[in-house]
Order: structure tokens, then sequence, then C-alpha cells
């Protein structure tokens, strides 16, 4: 994994350098922060340049026979783990734990990664929390999660936390254009709709997530409490649309935060392109009556993500934000 394709993160592989260069390796990590900022990649790095044969610096040189590995996926001592539909579940941790009893099998250096951690249901926390109590030797155990607070305390207690920051607009807008060709308004405005992850950017088609951002905006800022039936008919769309569901509350979260950025700190409004709407939303809005409603749109994501009813939550949190 070449260590140019993690843009925008600067700090945790600073953070990381240091220490492969003290070989000083903690023997549980936990890599924090939104999806597709590099969280992955970074755990692969590392996992690779542990286990690289010919180091360049203290990164791997991804020209050796384990690199070569690790990229096709099949090196042995790489084991990685995502949510098996919702969860990650206890009998995917077990089949770890039984791997982890062996010796590793090539390298030096035996690398679990545990993606979205945070869908461990309580016996699949349970059983890692006993992998992180007497580690085995020679093994990282590296957890990727959205949120410390996603986790049992316990676990992360056990690993070192490295924070990863959604990475700045600029830099995602700079690759949407160099990869994907768009021009830089689209790729601005794609930058600042997927919140700075560049994942998220890269696996959307530019022109259609641009349209669908705008119809989803334009609504959020027409709606009234004064006519009941477009509201709910709105509720209803977004709640069938389960794939985007979540991409939508995001968006919806930025017009209220947007909105009650205008009263503090205009500067920093990220849809921009909405700037005469979201203005107009604030006037005659108190801050308190504006934090309630971004307090309400965060209380819909949390229901939703532990899987609420979405028309239920998605309801009440209208209410809420257009009385
Ligand atoms: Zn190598």
């Amino acid at each position: 994994m070449e260590l140019e394709s993690i843009i925008g993160q600067e700090r945790p592989i600073r953070f990381l350098t240091q220490m492969l260069r003290e070989r000083s390796i903690p023997h549980a990590f936990l890599f924090t922060g939104i999806d597709g900022i590099g969280k992955q990649k970074t755990a692969t790095a590392l996992g690779m340049a542990l286990n690289c044969l010919s180091p360049v610096g203290v990164w791997a040189c991804g020209e050796c026979a384990s690199c070569q590995k690790v990229i096709s996926g099949s090196h042995p001592d790489m084991i990685g783990v995502k949510p098996d539909g919702a969860f990650v579940k206890i009998d995917q941790v077990r089949a770890v734990s039984r791997q982890l009893r062996l010796a590793p099998l090539e390298g030096n250096w035996r690398i679990v990664i545990i993606n979205d951690a945070q869908a461990m249901n309580l016996e699949a926390s349970n059983a890692i929390l006993k992998i992180l109590e007497e580690p085995p030797k020679g093994t990282v155990i590296i957890l990727t999660a959205s949120q410390t607070t996603d986790l049992l305390p316990t676990i992360v207690s056990r690993c070192r936390q490295i924070a990863f920051r959604p990475i700045p607009y600029e830099k995602v807008a700079e690759v949407l254009v160099d990869l994907r060709g768009l021009d830089r308004q689209m790729a601005t405005t794609l930058a600042v709709s997927t919140r700075g992850s560049l994942g998220k950017a890269l696996s959307v088609d530019g022109e259609k997530w641009t349209t669908w951002r705008m119809r989803v905006l334009e609504q959020i800022a027409t709606l009234s409490i004064k006519s009941i039936q477009p509201i709910f008919s709105f509720a209803d769309a977004l709640a069938r649309d389960k794939e985007r569901l979540a991409d939508a509350l995001d968006m919806i979260m930025s017009w209220f935060r947007d909105v009650l950025m205008c009263k503090v700190s205009p500067g920093r409004i990220i849809n921009r392109d909405f700037m005469a709407k979201i203005h107009l939303a604030s006037q005659g809005r108190s801050v308190t009556e504006l934090l309630e409603k971004v307090g309400a749109v965060h209380a819909a994501q949390t229901a939703i993500s532990k899987n609420s009813n979405p028309r239920l939550a998605l309801d009440v949190m209208m209410m809420r934000v257009l009385k």
C-alpha cells in the first residue's frame, strides 16, 4: 500500500512513522474517524510495513514477496474482519482467536484488522476484549471505528487511539479533478457534501450526486410547518430510499448546521451555493432554537443507526426541525 495513496492524514502518518522508527509497536490500535478517509488503508500500510522484507525508510517497499501478497490480499498473517451483514459476530472473532493461538505463518508480525468495530455485538466485543487482555506476542490488532463512544470503554482503554480527521475539502476536490476529471465547481460541491470523505466522494457519480443534493437541500429549505402533507411525503421518500438515507440525513444536518453558523460564524457555512436561502432560514430564529433543530437531526441519525423505524424517526425529526 503506497503511502502516497493516503491523502490528508499527515498527523497519523507522522505518529506511526515515529513509532516504526523506534520499533515501539503497541499491541492494539484504534483508528477513529468517518468512513472513507484512509483508516483502512493506513492499517494495511502499517501491517505491510511491519512485514516488508526490504523497507524503504520505515515503510513498505510495495515490491517484495511479502508486500505483493498483502497487495493481492493473500498474505496469511494479515487477517481482516468486517461486518457480516449488520454486525461483526462472535464466530468471526472466535475464528481470529483460533488463528492467534498458532505462530505467525510467514511474517514476523501478525496483523488483525477489524473494520467497523462499532458493529461488534456484545458477545463479539467481549471476545475481542479477551484477546486484548492477553495479547499474543508478535500480534498487532487494529480496530477501526467512527468514534470511541461506539465501543466498550474497556476496549478503548486497551488500544492506542489515533484520530483520523476528515480530509480538507480542497484536497478532496483536487483529487476529484485529477482522478475523475470533474470540473472544479462540481468537485468542490462533492467534496463539501461528502464532508471530506474521499472514499465516499470517489464512490458516487458526481453528476447524479450533486443533482440529488440540490433536490434534498431545496426541499428542506422550502418545507414549512404550515403545510403538513409535503413534510410527510418528504419524510416518506427519504425513508424509502434506504441506501441514501444516511447521506440524506448528513445533508440535512449540514443544512441546519449552516443555518446556525449563519448566526454565529458565517465564514464556516459549507453549503455556500445556498447562501441566500440559509440566510433567510436563519432570520427570526434564536441560536437556542437552531441548536434544538441540529439536535433533532442528530437524534434521528442516532435512532436510525440503532435500527429504529426510520419513518418514525424522520417524522419526529421533521416535527422538531420545522416548528
Ligand atoms: Zn516490501
